[in-house]
């Protein structure tokens, strides 16, 4: 049996990119065999697909950070033939071949369910950024964030984290603060739920004072760097602020000013290594608060072939909303 996959070579230092025939006996280990549907295109893809980041160690790869699809065979007791799954992180597609693939074999314990009225292709809408985002506004909450507390700063909005975080906010009662640096997006941002719009270059100084006026109730930053210190400085007493990616910068040039004065905190959101019973949580939330309409409206769909440029398009802040990938 064969199967289609997204292939990066490196030849020296040139990394190339192809869709090939592969065997069945190329298939990476595992005691699941799943027929993938629907894969996505996440920042960490774009990495991966153009060899940066250092993510990916042994080529020839198949990235791919996410898939949702079929069970075809397993010896996992968790699934049977038919199942649909989802899988994010634990780095396939960064350590080991990813979703960019039409099958592939994982091991199951690896794998959730797909959540009940989700279909694949929603599934993948959400994929690894939307959890996150889900991640992040449950820390939120487990820190005392309530919908009566005031706005929710989101950074990065119309990006993938952020255009679920919008859209998951408004839908769970909160007022929706979006920062964007792209302003022909506004309308977009407004139809997912962004109450207040914030410019970019507003917030993207470099902290001048250690505090200014307390605005925001809680924050979910995709950006971090001087962004996020900034916004350290206008958390409210006490909010909270969910760090969960570093599309601005991994520096964080800040003071310990709004944690002692303030009681701010700053939690930290990983996705990729978190356990089975916590992602089950934040899928079943998802499929219950995220309004279909407004996740349809956040989908580009592309084939494998196109996953390349929306790679490189993602890297450079190019991309709005999730980019899900049609595998066959
Ligand atoms: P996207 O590229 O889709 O979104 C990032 C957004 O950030 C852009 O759309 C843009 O939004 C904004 N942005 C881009 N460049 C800059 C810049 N230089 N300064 C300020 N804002 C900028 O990526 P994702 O949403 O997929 O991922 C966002 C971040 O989250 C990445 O760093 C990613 O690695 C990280 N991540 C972390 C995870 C975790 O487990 N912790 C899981 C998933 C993602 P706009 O144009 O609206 O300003």
């Amino acid at each position: 049996m064969s199967f289609k996959a997204l292939v990066v070579r490196k030849d020296g230092d040139t990394i190339s990119q192809a869709v090939e025939t592969l065997d069945d006996s190329q298939l990476p280990p595992g005691d699941v065999t799943v027929e993938i549907a629907y894969s996505t295109v996440n920042y960490k893809d774009g990495l991966c697909l153009t060899g940066q980041g250092g993510l990916v160690r042994n080529y020839p790869h198949v990235p791919g950070i996410d898939f949702a699809g079929r069970v075809s065979a397993s010896d996992n007791p968790r699934f049977r033939p038919g199942d649909e799954v989802v899988l994010t992180g634990w780095r396939v597609g960064e350590a080991r071949w990813g979703g960019y693939a039409t099958r592939t074999r994982i091991d199951g314990d690896l794998l959730v369910a797909l959540p009940r009225g989700l279909s694949p292709r929603e599934a993948m809408a959400v994929g690894t950024a939307g959890l996150t985002a889900m991640l992040a506004i449950q820390a939120l909450e487990d820190h005392g964030l309530k919908p009566d507390q005031g706005e929710v700063l989101v950074t990065g909005a119309s990006g993938g984290v952020g255009s679920v975080a919008v859209a998951l906010l408004k839908a769970m009662g909160y007022t929706v603060a979006a920062v964007t640096g792209r302003p022909e997006n506004e309308d977009y941002l407004r139809r997912l739920g962004a109450d207040v719009l914030i410019d970019r270059a507003e917030i993207a100084e470099t902290v001048k004072r250690p505090l200014e006026s307390e605005r925001w109730a809680g924050c979910v930053d995709a950006v971090g760097g001087a962004m996020l210190a900034r916004v350290l400085g206008q958390m409210k007493y006490g909010a909270s602020v969910a760090a969960v990616g570093l599309a601005g910068g991994a520096s964080l040039p800040a003071t310990v000013v709004p944690f002692l004065l303030r009681g701010v905190n700053l939690l930290g959101i990983d996705s990729v290594m978190k356990p089975i019973p916590a992602r089950e949580k934040a899928w079943g939330r998802i499929a219950e608060a995220m309004p279909r309409d407004l996740l349809a409206s956040m989908i580009s769909e592309i084939g494998l072939e196109q996953a390349v440029q929306t790679g490189k398009d993602i890297l450079k802040g190019g991309v709005k909303g999730r980019a899900v990938v049609d595998v066959n």
